[in-house]
């Protein structure tokens, strides 16, 4: 059997058949909407640039549709699914494609850290999903807050989220979430993705955003902590200018006055809102609140 075998997987017809064949039954908590498209299929390829140099990791392979994908564009896949019933599947589906391990774990309990280090000598790695929505800015966020060496993380996500990781200041869909990923990769939607791509069809909209990170963030700043922090409290009462976000966000003790002169410090006006900063304008508020607290 060849290393780098083709995929057979992705249409709806093959899907279905896997499904019958394992009485598997959908479980809603998971997220589980398995694509059945094969364009979007090469299309998440594409974006996200695999070669054979790469080292993947899949989050939810469901039953291992886009894992063929994979395993026949990289060097390496790994492939990380919490539900147990889909391991025999993906024991079934996988026969052959000798460069994919599976992992029965939940990706948010996993060190992926350790694993880069052991199975890629520390080298970054892509990260390729169609995501669980229910969990999607959690696992974005734990990737890049932990430092995992990554190179890019191409993902279908909710249209909605998408939207919103990507947008700047002036735009309704900006917030804490834009900065968040923002600080960290630069974000490209490649796609969007309607439900009738998926079994079962999800509520939403999808499309499928790269996100490929910096080696170092677009802005300095002293304490990320507290930027993020500050950006939180800002977004938290979106209707309210950033002074009260600040002043009445649990944990800051900042009075008006210092928030005030420390707006004045960067040329904002005191009746400013969050939503019109920029990330170097509360990279550079950061540093004026950190000198003061
Ligand atoms: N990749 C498959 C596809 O495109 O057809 C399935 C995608 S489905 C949207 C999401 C997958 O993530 C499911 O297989 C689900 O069981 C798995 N999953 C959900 N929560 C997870 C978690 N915390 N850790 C790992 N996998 C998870």
């Amino acid at each position: 059997m060849s290393e780098y075998r083709r995929p057979f997987l992705g249409s709806p017809q093959e899907t279905i058949a896997v499904l019958k064949k394992y009485d598997f039954t959908f479980q809603k908590k998971y997220g589980q909407n398995f694509l059945i498209d094969p364009h979007v299929l090469d299309k998440i390829i594409a974006a996200a640039q695999v070669t054979k140099d790469d080292f993947v990791v899949e989050i939810g392979p469901g039953i291992g549709t886009m894992t063929q994908y994979l395993a026949y564009a990289a060097r390496e896949v790994c492939a990380v699914e919490i539900d147990k019933t889909l391991i025999p599947i993906l024991g079934d589906t996988l026969q052959g494609y000798d460069n994919v391990t599976i992992l029965n774990e939940d990706i948010l309990k996993l060190n992926l850290s350790k694993l880069v280090e052991e199975k890629n000598q520390g080298r970054p790695i892509k990260i390729v999903a169609n995501l669980p929505y229910y969990i999607t800015t959690p696992i974005i966020m734990n990737l890049f807050e932990n430092h995992v060496p990554i190179e890019s993380v191409t993902v279908m996500v909710q249209k909605e989220v998408a939207a919103r990781m990507q947008a700047g200041p002036g735009s309704k869909d900006y917030g804490a979430l834009s900065l968040a990923v923002q600080f960290y990769a630069e974000p490209y939607i490649a796609a969007n993705v309607p439900p009738n791509c998926f079994i079962p069809r999800p509520n939403v909209g999808s499309a499928v955003i790269r996100l490929k990170t910096y080696s170092q963030p677009p802005v300095k700043v002293k304490d990320e902590k507290l930027m993020f922090q500050i950006i939180r409290a800002s977004f938290n009462q979106r209707r309210k200018t950033l002074v009260n976000g600040l002043k009445n966000y649990e944990g800051f003790h900042f009075t008006k006055e210092v928030i005030e002169e420390s707006l004045e410090k960067c040329g904002l006006s005191p009746n400013v809102r969050g939503e019109a900063l920029n990330l170097s304008q509360f990279a550079a508020l950061s540093d004026i609140l950190k000198a003061v607290s």
